[in-house]
């Protein structure tokens, strides 16, 4: 299973978003209504990669415009990170969803399906070249710095890879959605605006030197 042959040699991102459609590098098109390829700033400082498209993403073809992506943008605003800087992406590129009744229910990707999905990302950071990535939550860690990565023990902290001159990852925002807990809630989007802030700080660094 490999999405790589599906993958031009031409790669812009209009091109590569139009080719993703026609993926069958694993199981998961058969039953997403499309792939949701990333968005943002064609050369942004920062690239942020999630996990997947969600319920929402998947009808609308965009990513994190659903509650997580909201909640998203309120801790970009709170760390003072300009969206139009960033670019947003999954590192898996369909829906992967059980049915409960009426409703899709969010199913995390497998270890291989998210590994057959990695060109389509590679191929993102090669045209966006970010000077950070930012990885949300454990899939988005795990494909890009490794399986044995932990967010819970290296979160906030600035990594050694070869990604970019700056890689750092984080919680996945629908992890704290689920968090049933009001005040447990507030605490976990607080720390996920200090890590964040780690971000904030890089730019800002970088602004002053121009
Ligand atoms: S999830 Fe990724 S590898 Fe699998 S079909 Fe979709 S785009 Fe291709």
């Amino acid at each position: 299973m490999s999405a790589e042959p599906f993958v031009p040699e031409k790669k812009t991102l209009p091109v590569l978003r139009e080719a993703v459609q026609g993926c069958r590098g694993c199981d998961l098109y058969r039953n997403a209504t499309q792939a949701v390829f990333g968005e943002g700033a064609r050369h942004a400082e920062v690239l942020f990669v999630g996990e997947q498209p969600g319920d929402k993403e998947d009808l609308a073809g965009k990513p994190f415009v659903g509650p997580a992506g909201q909640l998203l943008d309120k801790a970009l605003g709170g760390a003072g990170i300009d969206r139009k800087q960033t670019y947003v992406t999954n590192a898996v590129k369909h829906f992967k969803w059980q049915p409960r009744g009426k409703r899709r229910i969010h199913q995390k990707p497998s270890w291989s399906e998210t590994l057959a999905c990695r060109p389509w990302l590679e191929a993102e950071l090669e045209v966006v070249r970010p000077r950070i990535v930012v990885c949300l939550g454990a899939t988005a860690a795990q494909s890009l710095l490794g399986r044995d990565f932990r967010v819970t023990q290296h979160r906030g902290e600035l990594l050694e890879s070869d990604l970019a001159e700056h890689v750092t990852a984080t919680v996945h925002p629908s992890s704290i959605l689920r968090q049933q807990d009001e005040q447990l809630r507030q605490a976990e989007f607080a720390a996920f605006v200090d890590d964040l802030r780690v971000v904030a700080r890089l730019l800002d660094a970088r602004a002053a030197r121009r």
